[in-house]
């Protein structure tokens, strides 16, 4: 294959000024810019960017449709934050498994949950308000063709009955949710099998990415690793069709036409700092333990893409409002990937990279968090944003103005108070840190030193008095240093609420606990940020639509980089996956053109 070295003059040389400004970090967008490269290194018909929950999908549908299909990944791995997830997969709609538990779903009905005005969270957010009518539609009519396209490419779920334990924002008429069983494929998060008594009883999202894998695979899929998409080629003519991408591998740039069409499949924009800030001016660098990384990230590469030659965007508020997991408590403190549902264990293929595993953590009563300049903030024991599921509203009345008051209103500030801030004009919150002692070390059977613990690039420190302690705490988003004495009289203060068994500050249920025993501890205890729900305009047929409305020919995206459509994680992705891929496999291909 022909590769050439990047630098900036090839790049405006080969990939003309579009794809070029994209490529080098730029955002400009003048959709009439003709970008074809001097020369293709490779071809195909439809060309997959991201090998993950949309990717996967898209890449078989389109192969089997007759499509010849490569995907792009820009890890070393497959699977993105899939491989990495619950598995949960709320996929209904009247699937067989319903059926066979005799479960009433039907399109419609998936429809009108997800288009339900009325629904609001416990926080009193809109959860569905926002969702474009004519992508939901189109999802509710693939949902349960979706499911049975898995089943026959190698997915196993639990043989059990649909239910909703991943629980959230899965609509409110019927259980939907499968669970995918792990097999004997080794788990991203230990780089081990689970034990050979619950392959088949428990399950994750190795289960589900690893048998699409294989039928990929077998389909005859070429699937490039380290490959980086960077920007997209259009036709010259004046068209605004796309015709291929430029990607990067091993530093040097690959370009890669696509006859038929690009499939943008890559996964969100939440790791990109100024991108998610257009949304969220709150998110600062200091949330850099993004759920799902460092296996792989969300650095809005396909929408910087797609905008750079004319996209639109979509269905902002679906990022900007407050509920479900876009914004988490850390589940685990001492460690920069914090997210409850995963732990990078030593033997992890991504380990060094992660660097600690985090310590669990059980019961908020054991820790005290403050902020940077050492003040507690909140109740620590308080809930992050919650997300409606299945019957949290009862009784459920359709499109009933009564839903509204049968919820019982939960404010869930924690988060919101971690991100406001101290007051010195930045934006973000900063870090936040749990403060614990011995005694708390004990009760939660903790093991701080490494690698649950990632003292060495300043996520977790120790030291013998709380003034010791505060002084110690120097990493790169404490951007003041902690003030030794603001410390000292929180934990004093907090100690005496332990007392008087009223926390006259924050309101935390009884403190049983007072913070005494040295060592004293400080650990990484930052919110974390989880999905993308607002991305590239798509219409019904997965095509990007550009500010004017109109279609970008020969460009398709699904999954979390595509707007519209507020709803956690697989299920979406999987059918817009399969959507996207079915129609750019019957595409008609691109007239070649000689430069
Ligand atoms: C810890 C965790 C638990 C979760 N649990 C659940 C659950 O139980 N149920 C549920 O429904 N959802 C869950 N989710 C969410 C779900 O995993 C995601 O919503 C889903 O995987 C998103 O699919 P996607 O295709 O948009 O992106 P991904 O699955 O992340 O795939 C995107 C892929 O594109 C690649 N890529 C990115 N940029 C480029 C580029 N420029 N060039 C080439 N490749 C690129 C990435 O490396 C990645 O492999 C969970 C997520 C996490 C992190």
């Amino acid at each position: 294959m022909a590769k050439h070295k990047i630098s900036r003059r090839d790049w405006v040389k080969t990939a003309g000024a579009a794809g070029a400004a994209a490529m080098l970090g730029g955002q400009q967008s003048d959709a009439q810019t003709p970008s074809r490269p001097r020369r293709w290194d490779r071809e195909t018909d439809v060309l997959v960017i991201g090998a993950g929950a949309t990717g996967f999908p898209a890449a078989i549908v389109a192969r089997e449709a007759g499509a010849d299909v490569i995907v792009l990944e820009a890890e070393n791995h497959i699977g993105g934050h899939a491989i990495c997830s619950g598995g949960n997969l709320p996929l209904g709609g009247g699937t067989s498994v319903q059926k066979k538990h005799g479960i009433e779903d039907s399109a419609d009905l998936v429809f009108r949950d997800l288009t339900d005005w009325s629904v609001v969270q416990p926080n009193g957010f809109p959860d569905y308000r926002y969702n474009d009518r004519e992508i939901i539609r189109a999802y509710a009519d693939h949902c349960t063709a979706t499911f049975e396209w898995l089943l026959a490419h190698g997915v196993t779920f639990l043989d059990k009955a649909p239910d909703n334990l991943g629980g959230s924002s899965i609509g409110n008429s019927a259980p939907r949710e499968m669970h995918p069983v792990n097999l004997d494929y080794p788990l991203v998060q230990t780089g081990k099998p689970v034990e050979a008594q619950r392959r088949t009883t428990s399950s994750s999202g190795n289960g589900l990415m690893r048998p699409l894998e294989a039928a990929a695979k077998s389909a005859g899929v070429p699937i490039l690793l380290q490959h980086r998409m960077k920007a997209l080629y259009r036709d010259d003519a004046g068209s605004t069709r796309v015709i291929g991408v430029a990607a990067e591998h091993e530093g040097k740039v690959v370009n890669i036409r696509a006859r038929k069409a690009v499939i943008i499949a890559t996964g969100g924009s939440s790791g990109n700092v100024n991108f998610r800030r257009m949304f969220d001016p709150r998110l600062t660098e200091e949330y850099c333990g993004l759920a799902g990384m460092p296996y792989s990230n969300q650095d809005a590469s396909g929408e910087l893409a797609a905008m750079a030659i004319g996209a639109s965007l979509w269905g902002a508020y679906n990022q900007t409002g407050e509920f479900g997991e876009t914004l988490t408590k850390p589940g685990t403190l001492g460690a920069q990937y914090s997210y409850r549902n995963l732990r990078w264990m030593p033997g992890s293929p991504v380990f060094d990279k992660a660097h600690a595993s985090g310590l669990p953590i059980g019961d908020w009563q054991n820790i005290v968090l403050v902020n940077m300049l050492g003040e507690r903030f909140y109740d620590e024991t308080a809930g992050q944003y919650t997300a409606n599921s299945y019957r949290r509203v009862d009784p459920y009345t359709p499109h009933s103005y009564l839903n509204g008051k049968r919820n019982k209103y939960e404010p869930n500030d924690w988060v919101a108070a971690a991100l406001a801030g101290i007051g010195d004009g930045h934006n973000g919150g900063g870090p936040i840190w749990a403060i614990f002692d011995a005694d708390a070390v004990t009760r939660e059977q903790w093991n701080p030193v490494p690698p649950n613990v990632d003292g060495e690039r300043g996520f977790f420190f120790s030291a013998d008095t709380l003034a010791a302690l505060a002084k110690k705490i120097v990493m790169q988003h404490q951007r003041v240093p902690m003030p030794p004495d603001n410390l000292v009289a929180t934990i004093a203060r907090f100690n005496s609420f332990v007392d008087s068994g009223n926390d006259e500050d924050f309101g935390r249920p009884k403190p049983p606990y007072k913070v005494t025993r040295a060592p004293f501890y400080a650990a990484w205890a930052t919110p974390v940020i989880h999905d993308t729900r607002a991305g590239l305009r798509i219409n019904a047929e997965c095509q990007v639509v550009d500010l004017n409305g109109a279609v970008i020919p020969g460009l398709y995206c699904g999954g979390e980089s595509a707007g519209g459509f507020s709803m956690h994680g697989l299920a979406r992705c999987m059918c817009q996956g399969f959507i996207a891929g079915r129609h750019a496999a019957a595409e008609k291909p691109a007239a070649q053109k000689h430069s």
